[in-house]
């Protein structure tokens, strides 16, 4: 898979206008439906290098009314050195930040230790004093069972759903990104993790499918027949259409399950972080 032409870093999500910085270096949790390793995928504003904050901080400055950031956009974010002191830099502009992971911010066992959700509130807690902003943190979960067949080194779903339950009671925004949406999980699986975890969320994301060649191979070997389309994320306008899967079906019904818990489900972050604004006004 050669990706061409993918360099917007800025769109326009219902009215706001958002800035997501991608990774130009290979993430090493090894997902395999995830496109950061193609052949071609650019990268930009990487913010694990000065040199990358620092053309992150100029692209911010230079465009006029960005409402939301979201830095290390495509890849694991504390993987990044020093993110915490790089996302206090970004806390001075004052704007909307949104942060996703796939690890457990425990450092450790024994004893636990959360000290990255205390740097976050700190994060947060700037944010907020610095024009009544906020930090978003999405964490995905794609599944309950089986994960490490197509998410090798990320942290367990137990672990993420620890963290989720930390960030809450922490009273940080936490968001669920169930993404990509896998169609061949069953409903059954999207119910006990939409139950466990809705109380500590307030909303959650869905997405595509994307088909790169380790996910088209497992998908081949293990759910032949499956559908095809191409796709254009919002970051890639003007560039390649991705072959993905179509899971519109397991969009429809994991929204479903959701708003039996009052949850709302989004396909993009604007939208999510919008949400989370709108809870607090
Ligand atoms: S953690 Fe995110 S960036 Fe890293 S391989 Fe997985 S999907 Fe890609």
């Amino acid at each position: 898979m050669r990706l061409e032409g993918m360099k917007k870093s800025i769109v326009v999500q219902d009215g706001s206008k958002v800035y997501a910085s991608m990774g130009n270096k290979p993430c090493n949790l090894g997902c395999i439906y995830c496109f950061v390793n193609a052949e071609g995928y650019p990268g930009a504003g990487r913010v694990d290098t000065q040199e990358g904050l620092q053309q992150l901080i100029f692209e911010i400055e230079k465009e006029e009314n960005i409402k939301i950031i979201l830095p290390s956009h495509d890849v694991e974010l504390f993987l990044v050195k020093n993110w915490s002191e790089e996302l206090m830099k970004l806390a001075e502009f004052g704007l909307f930040i949104v942060i996703s992971t796939k690890l457990s911010l425990d450092r450790g066992v024994p004893p636990r230790n959360w000290e990255r959700i205390d740097q976050l509130k700190r994060i947060d807690a700037r944010l907020k004093s610095n024009n009544n902003a906020l930090l978003q943190i999405a964490v995905s979960i794609t599944r309950l069972t089986d994960w490490k067949e197509i998410e090798q080194f990320t942290s367990s779903p137990e672990e993420r759903i620890t963290t989720v339950q930390r960030l809450s009671e922490a009273g940080l925004a936490v968001n669920i990104a169930i993404r990509p949406t896998l169609p061949f999980v069953p409903r059954e699986e999207f119910e006990e993790l939409i139950a466990r975890t809705a109380p500590y969320c307030e909303s959650y994301l869905t997405s595509p499918l994307y088909l790169t060649p380790k996910m088209k191979s497992y998908m081949d070997k293990r759910y032949p027949g499956y559908e095809v389309e191409l796709f254009r994320p919002a970051f890639m306008q003007g560039g390649t259409e991705i072959e993905t899967v179509n899971t519109r079906k397991t969009m429809d019904m994991v929204k479903e399950i959701a708003a039996k818990y009052n949850r709302s489900c989004f396909t993009r972050s604007g939208p999510a972080i919008e949400h989370a604004i709108s809870l607090r006004s």
